[in-house]
């Protein structure tokens, strides 16, 4: 069986606590353990505040988050795929930009770990930019599906 969910919001810092939570609410049904759902709101939180930050840089757009959830019937596991996208300036260099330690902003007291931690959190991480035209950041995870005891 599998879930599909979209939403589009603005490039406001605000929203990251929105786009957790309803990350969050998405995947309960699932009821995975809580360190996973820790792990997968991290992840979301570092993919959609490097669109707001570094995407749009304070100005105007939007920014996309899909979702899915596929269950098997009679399995203990489900999986999550997530996507972030933006349409802001894009990354020049990828597999630099993915490096530990790398920014873009160190002025603005970032360290550079948020795509080590999607990396840490998830189980596969890809990214695709391109420069001028956006970034579209795509996550998977492998969730435990708790066992029911009533
Ligand atoms: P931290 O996440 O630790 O606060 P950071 O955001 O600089 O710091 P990463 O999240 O690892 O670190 O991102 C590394 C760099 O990749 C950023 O500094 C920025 O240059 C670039 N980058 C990441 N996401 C985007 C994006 N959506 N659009 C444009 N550039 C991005
Ligand atoms: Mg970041």
């Amino acid at each position: 069986m599998e879930n599909n969910m979209s939403m589009v919001f603005d490039a406001k810092s605000e929203n990251e606590g929105l786009a957790r939570m309803v990350i969050s609410a998405f995947i309960t049904e699932l009821d995975p353990t809580i360190e996973e759902l820790n792990d997968v709101k991290t992840a979301v939180s570092e993919a959609v505040t490097n669109s707001i930050i570094h995407g749009y840089n304070g100005t105007e757009g939007k920014v996309y988050m899909d979702c899915s959830l596929d269950m098997e019937e009679n399995e203990n596991h489900g999986t999550l795929k997530i996507t972030v996208k933006d349409q802001g300036v894009g990354i020049e260099n990828v597999e630099k930009a993915k490096e530990p330690l790398f920014t873009t902003k160190p002025e603005l007291e970032r360290s550079g770990m948020g795509f080590m931690f999607m990396e840490m959190f998830m189980d596969e991480l890809i990214v695709e930019s391109e420069k001028g035209r956006g970034t579209k950041v795509s996550m998977t995870k492998r969730l435990t599906k708790q066992e029911k005891i009533w």
